[in-house]
This record gives C-alpha cells, structure tokens and sequence, in this order.
C-alpha cells in the first residue's frame, strides 16, 4: 500500500491507494495534529502501507522538514524517522516543487512555472528540465519575496512580504483588520465599492509575483493552481491580459498563462517521487 498525503497549510488530506485503486480517503486539519502523529495513527489501522509519499507546504531537503509556517512540524527528520521505526520508505519535497514535476510532465515542458494561490503564494520551478532546489530547498519561494509593508505577520515571521497581499490567508488577514464579514469572497470584494481595494491590492500583488517569476526564470508557461485561482476562474484572463504592464517584455515574449488542468497536481508530483526513484 502507498500512502500519499497532501500537508497543506489548512488542510492536512490522506489517500490511501493498494496498487493503483484508491481504498480511503482521510482529512485532518493541520492545525490540529502533528504531521508524523497524523501519519501514526493511520498506518496503526492500515498496517500494509510500504511507502508514504508526501506534498508538503513548507520548505524540505532531502527528506528534512527545514520549516513550516503554516503547518505543526513534530518530527523533522521524518524520512528518518519513518524508516527507523516502521521500515517505510518515505519521500517528502515542497508542494510546489510536486506540482511543477506533475505539470511540466503532464504537458511536456521543461521550462516552466507552476504559480499557487491557496493558503499561502507558491512558486515551483523547472528550468531546462531541472527543478530548482536551491542550497538549502528554500530557492523559489514566491510568497515571501519583500513587497511592502503590511499591518500584520507572515507565517515566515516578515511583515513585508507579497503573500500578505495575494493569498488566501493574505484575504482572510486584510478583512479581519477592516472589521469586513469573514464569508466574502474575493469576487464580492470586487463588487463592493467600499472593499474592493483589498481585491486591487490582491490583484496588484499576483501581478507583480507572476511577473517577478517570469523576469526571473523565463519558462514557456506558467500554470496558475490552488484554491483562490480555482474559486475565481476569470483570474487567469485578467493575469494574461495585464501582465505585458509588469514582466520584463523579452522574458514575456510567447510565454502561455494557463489554469491547471491536473485535480491535484501536488499529489501527482508526490507519487512521482516514489516513481522516479
Ligand atoms: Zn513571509
């Protein structure tokens, strides 16, 4: 059996497949419990389980959890410690690095950008074929580039940086501060004259992220993911129709903006871990 868990910084979910056929779906908030405590309890039930393939919302290398800001890390060595104690091979890397390996092998690209807006502002990168790591597994992380100030902390201890802006909990963060009713939604935020500047900023801030990106790294396409693109379909015209205004024109020239067409496309990048070793 494989265990493939996606960690994100909300939700904590669980597929549990024997072969290929999925046999249990699970769901925990990551909140609530440890991410290896989590992983405990169900392997308890479901004994089978040889390997653990992990999406994971927050920085990694080599099967080491460096940091999460929005998820309880209890065990860091984790690949580590799977192995130890149960003999389960365990393959971990950040969620957005899954992402891009599932997409860029989905649509046969090697140049290309896979841009999440859920939780947090994730950014995976494969360059010539290659994923980009960085020294320490850091490299990419989008969200957290400086931007400007913000009245509140990010999950990363900064309070400049552009995820206070265009992330889900960036929304969440800036209507709780103006006192606005916690259920509207961004396209709400849009039409409410008196609200709509958190959208702009919102709008303002991916602009900006997306086209740092493509200064940056200059892939044949950037796929837009994660649940606030999702909610929000139109987001994907108005990013393609107004980044010319920000991305540096030759980094731009015949890129293709595009919305995923994976389910889950972290989960895919996961099991590819395990496939590709
Ligand atoms: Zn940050």
């Amino acid at each position: 059996m494989t265990l493939v868990i996606d960690a994100g910084g909300t939700h904590l979910r669980a597929e549990i497949y024997r072969e290929d056929k999925l046999l249990k779906k699970l769901n925990e908030k990551s909140s609530a419990v440890g991410l290896a405590s989590w992983i405990e309890t169900i392997i308890k039930e479901y004994s089978d389980v040889k390997t653990i393939c992990i999406s994971y919302a927050g920085q990694v290398k080599n099967g080491v959890i460096i940091s999460a800001p929005n998820i309880k890390v209890d065990i860091h060595e984790i690949k580590e410690y799977f192995k130890e104690k149960y003999e389960i091979g365990l393959f971990i890397e950040n969620d957005l690095n899954c992402a891009v390996l599932a997409e860029g092998t989905y649509l046969k690209e090697e140049d290309i950008c896979a841009v999440y807006v859920g939780t947090g502002l994730g950014l995976g990168v494969v360059s010539s074929g290659n994923l980009i790591t960085g020294f320490s597994g850091v490299a990419t992380e989008l969200g957290h580039i400086p931007y400007k100030e913000a009245p509140f902390e990010c999950g990363c201890g900064k309070d400049n940086c552009i995820e206070l802006f265009a992330s889900g909990s960036a929304l969440a963060k800036w209507k709780k501060h103006k006192n606005i009713d916690s259920k509207l939604t961004l396209q709400e935020l849009k039409e409410t004259p008196e609200f709509s500047e958190i959208y702009e900023e919102f709008e303002l801030a991916l602009l900006y992220a997306i086209s740092t990106a493509i200064t940056l790294f200059n892939p044949k396409v950037v796929v837009l993911g994660g649940g606030i693109i999702e909610s929000n379909p139109k987001l994907e015209s108005i990013i393609a129709s107004k980044i010319k205004n920000y991305a540096m024109p030759v980094a731009l020239d015949g890129v293709k903006i595009m919305t995923t067409k994976l389910k889950n496309a972290p989960t895919i990048g996961a099991l590819m871990l395990r496939d590709s070793k």
